[in-house]
Order: structure tokens, then C-alpha cells, then sequence
């Protein structure tokens, strides 16, 4: 057999008390994409982090291919790994914010400059991905820092590359022109790990899977030996089975007069949208990024004008109010890039409950007891992980984030609640606490507007789903109907995949 590049022998890491790592074992071969799968916490990123030299196991060893087999690797120490040719894309962008796209990407590169600049735009080329190299760091939004994370890494001269789910908030082209680049990588005999919570990118790009669970690797084999229902159960949280019970599907009543309702409604980046939306349902919405979703959503939250149509909360015609009107009616909107619009939005949107404000743009900043005892049973609700609730909400970590941007939202308590990508680059743990907050408001009568891009998760939630194309709805979808198969034909606009709806 051959020599492998990476070899984790019986590493052990603990947090205090908390044993993150309890005898990892790991061998990573050269032309192999071994995914990495496990539940939020499992230990992934903390095992990757050690073996970049960020972290320092208390126990074991790990061994890198050089010129003469194996060398074992220095503890501890980013700069050895670095030399040794082991690359981490990390799960949380890290640039610097005041350096332009190229200086992040090029940064602590040892090569001529002109020679790297070349290899780059042939890269960006390849990949066809849009990024201006020019411009500041942060002004870039989240997929656009993750693709510069993702760059990097491509143009190291890694032996190993380590990608700690890269694509939570890429586009599916985005995504798809990613695993090309990788393939490439393979078969140059790289090695990748790649540690992901998407079940199809395992069967699109792993030669090799390992699932870990509460810091063990609890078992390995090949991509083509796993099937669907085996990365499932290693992929969700010990306690997950036991919460969907609990939220079992209720059937959504079709002969109810439906709580929200668009009748031609047009605006900037969309035409003529019909739909209706019941008591109780949660209405998956699709499609690919730029479809028209989010500017429909604003449009309807008031944000933007309307161009033409109307639209109804039970029955009364709530067309053109402002945003503070239709907040107060009982429709609200959670956005899609919490950093720059959630947490600031909701803010101001949320005048008329001044008690449920964020006073300021950057602190979790509640005054008076009573206001206390709400963010209190958010936090314990949605599991939100923070040390108070006094904590600063930009250093909670992204899903965190957004469980406290919904916990905003739902105080207003909203008949309508439009999701605009609710888990669009949070981990798997706090991804199944979200759908859990879902269903939560489904149980409660509340109809959700599910816009998302994550078709696993449109199938998985939603009792009746639309797709949205150039604008335009393009397929509806019931029952059995709602497969990620019939939903990407209809994201993409082909023909014959939209269905007339008796609703
Ligand atoms: P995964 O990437 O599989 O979701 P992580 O490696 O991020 O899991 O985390 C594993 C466990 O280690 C979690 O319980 C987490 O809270 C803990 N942990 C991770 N990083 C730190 C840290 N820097 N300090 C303390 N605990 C940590
Ligand atoms: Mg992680």
C-alpha cells in the first residue's frame, strides 16, 4: 500500500475538562478526497486545527509524507505544518479587513508576485468565479470571503488540503466549479479532506468517508461502500431522532382561508407572482441566487416599492405599507445576511416594540428585567450558546447569530414569517436547532415562507414547495412531487417540471 500523506495516530485533545478528541486515528492517502462527517461538536474542526499546528493535542502523534516517508509533525505549530505542505481552508473566514481580496490571497506566498498574480487570474478564470481583487476585504459578503478562504487554498502548493465545510454559503455553480478545482487537485495525487454536513456533496466528490462522532472516528470505509440512510445516522445529532418525534409533521388544513396571499404581485426582479400560504404550513421557496426571491420578500416586507399586484393578510389588503405597518399586522422578515442587515434591520424595524430592540448595532443589549426574561427563554429555547445574554452578538458564532436574529423576529409574534436562507452557513447542529425552530412555529399556527437554496432542506421541511426562475415562479410542488430532482429542474427554468396548482 501506499505511503500516506497524513497520518493521525491516537491524538487526544481536551478543553479544560472537555475531552474534544479522544484517540483519533486518520490516514489520508495521496489522490483521495476523504469527507469528513459528523455532528456539530463532533470534534472535526478541532481535529483539522491540530493537525495545521493551531491547536496542541496533550496525547498522540501526527506524521506527514516528506522526502524520506514519514516526519512527524511539531505540535503546535502553524508555521511547520505550513512547511510541510498541509493547508487549512478554514469553516469561519479569517481576513483582514483592511487589506484588498488580492493582499488576503496572496499573503505569506514566497513567490514572485507577478507569477503569483498570473496563477491567480488563470485559477479565478478556471473557476469563472466573480471577484473583484481590488476591493477591501470587508466590504465582501459571506460567500464572497469564503471564496477568497477557498482561493488561498487552491493556489498553496499543498500536499494536503483541508477544507472545513467550504461551501455553506456558495452557489450551486459556485460549488460545482469548487469540486472541478479539486478533482484537478486529486488527481495530482493531493490529498483533501473535506469535512462537510451535505449528504450529496459526499457521494459528488469522497472517494472515502470518515464519520466522527463525540471525538472519535467511529468508522471509515469507501465513498461507493455508504449509502444515504448510514451518513444520516452519523451525520445528525445523537438526540435529533428524538426532537423530530417530538415535532412530528402536522397536516396543513388547504380548506382554511389562507393567511397570506400574493395575486399578481410584481416588483424590481420579479413579475406576476401568485401564491397563497395557510395557517400552519411552511411553504418551501427555491430557486437559484438571483432568481428574485429575496427581492420579493422585501418588496412585500416594504423595503422596496411594488410595481403592480396586491397583497393579502387574512384577506385584508395589505399592499404598499410600510414596513412598520406590516411588522405590527403580523408578517415578518428574518434576512438572509445577518452580519449587515439582520441584526441592524431588525432593529429599527422593531420601533413599535421598542422592549424587543437592539439598541445598538453590535450588543446583545437588553435593559430592564423584563426584557431579560425574553432574550432569557430565547436563549434557552433556541439553545443559543452564549455566556450571557449580555454577550456581544458578534462574537456568538454564526449560527448562534442567527437563532438570535429569529428570537428577534418571533417576539413580535408574527402570523407570517418569511425565512430568507435561515441556515445558509451554520454548522449541522445548529442547523437541526433551527429546524426545530421551524416546525416550533408550525406547530404554533404560524405560516413560514422558506426561501432557501438548500434543496435537501426545502425537501425535509416544507409541506408545499415553489421554485422561482428569472423572476417568475416556475413549478409547485406537493407531497411526494417535492424532490430535490423535480426542484432543481424547476430552479433552472426547464420546461415541463411546473405543475398547475389546484390551490
Ligand atoms: P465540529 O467542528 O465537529 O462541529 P468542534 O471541533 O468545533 O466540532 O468542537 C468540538 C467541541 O470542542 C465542542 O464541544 C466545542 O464546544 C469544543 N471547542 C472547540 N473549540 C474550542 C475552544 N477553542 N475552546 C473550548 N472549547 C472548544
Ligand atoms: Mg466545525
Amino acid at each position: 500500500m501506499d505511503t500516506p500523506i497524513l497520518s493521525v495516530r491516537n491524538i487526544q485533545k481536551s478543553f479544560g475538562s472537555n475531552a474534544v478528541l479522544r484517540g483519533i486515528n486518520l490516514d489520508v492517502f495521496p489522490g483521495e478526497v476523504l469527507a469528513l462527517i459528523g455532528g456539530n461538536g463532533a470534534g472535526k474542526s478541532t481535529l483539522v486545527k491540530s493537525i495545521m499546528g493551531i491547536y496542541k493535542p496533550e496525547g498522540g502523534e501526527i506524521f506527514i509524507r516528506g522526502e524520506a516517508g514519514l516526519e512527524k509533525l511539531e505540535f503546535s505549530n502553524p508555521a511547520a505544518s505550513l512547511n510541510k505542505g498541509v493547508y487549512l481552508v478554514p469553516q469561519e473566514p479569517m481576513l483582514f479587513p483592511n487589506q484588498t481580496v488580492e493582499q488576503n490571497i496572496l499573503m505569506g506566498m514566497g513567490e514572485k508576485k507577478s507569477e503569483l498574480l498570473a496563477r491567480l487570474h488563470t485559477v479565478i478564470t478556471v473557476l469563472g468565479w466573480k471577484l473583484d481583487l481590488g476591493r477591501s476585504a470587508r466590504s465582501l459578503t459571506i460567500a464572497e470571503q469564503q471564496l477568497v478562504e477557498i482561493l488561498r487554498g487552491l493556489l498553496r502548493d499543498a500536499k494536503l488540503l483541508i477544507l472545513d465545510e467550504p461551501t455553506s454559503a456558495l452557489t450551486f455553480d459556485e460549488v460545482n466549479s469548487l469540486f472541478a478545482a479539486i478533482e484537478t487537485l486529486r488527481q495530482k495525487n493531493i490529498g483533501v479532506i473535506y469535512i462537510t454536513h451535505r449528504l450529496n456533496e459526499v457521494f459528488q466528490i469522497a472517494t472515502r468517508v470518515a464519520i466522527m462522532r463525540d471525538g472519535l472516528i467511529t468508522l471509515t470505509g469507501e465513498a461507493g461502500e455508504f449509502d444515504r440512510a448510514m451518513l444520516v445516522k452519523g451525520l445528525l445529532p445523537e438526540d435529533f431522532t428524538e426532537r423530530a418525534a417530538e415535532t412530528e409533521r402536522r397536516a396543513v388544513d388547504y380548506r382554511a382561508q389562507p393567511v397570506f396571499e400574493l395575486r399578481n404581485f410584481s416588483g424590481y426582479g420579479f413579475a406576476d407572482i401568485s401564491l397563497k400560504l395557510y395557517p400552519g404550513e411552511i411553504l418551501g421557496f427555491c430557486g437559484v441566487v438571483g432568481a428574485g426571491r429575496t427581492e420579493l420578500a422585501m418588496t412585500v416586507f416594504g423595503r422596496d416599492r411594488a410595481l403592480s399586484g396586491r397583497v393579502f393578510l387574512d384577506g385584508e389588503d395589505i399592499t404598499g405599507m410600510t414596513t412598520g405597518e406590516i411588522t405590527k399586522k403580523g408578517v415578518n422578515y428574518v434576512p438572509e445576511d445577518r452580519f449587515l442587515n439582520g441584526i441592524f434591520r431588525i432593529c429599527h424595524l422593531a420601533g413599535n416594540i421598542t422592549s424587543a430592540c437592539l439598541r445598538s448595532m453590535s450588543r446583545f443589549f437588553l435593559n430592564s428585567a423584563a426584557e431579560g426574561a425574553i432574550a432569557e427563554k430565547y436563549v434557552e429555547d433556541f439553545r443559543i450558546k452564549t455566556t450571557g445574554i449580555r454577550q456581544e452578538i458578534g462574537s456568538l458564532s454564526g449560527g448562534n447569530q442567527q437563532k438570535a436574529v429569529m428570537g428577534r423576529a418571533l417576539t413580535t409574534k408574527p402570523r407570517v414569517v418569511i425565512l430568507d436562507e435561515p441556515t445558509r452557513g451554520i454548522d449541522a447542529g445548529a442547523r437541526g436547532d433551527i429546524y426545530a425552530i421551524i416546525n416550533g412555529l408550525k406547530k404554533e399556527n404560524v405560516a413560514v415562507l422558506l426561501i432557501s437554496s438548500d434543496m435537501e432542506e426545502i425537501v425535509e421541511l416544507s409541506d408545499r414547495a415553489v421554485a422561482m426562475f428569472q423572476g417568475r415562479i416556475s413549478g409547485e410542488f406537493t407531497g411526494d412531487e417535492i424532490t430535490q430532482d423535480n426542484l432543481m429542474r424547476a430552479s433552472f427554468g426547464v420546461t415541463g417540471a411546473a405543475k398547475g396548482s389546484a390551490l
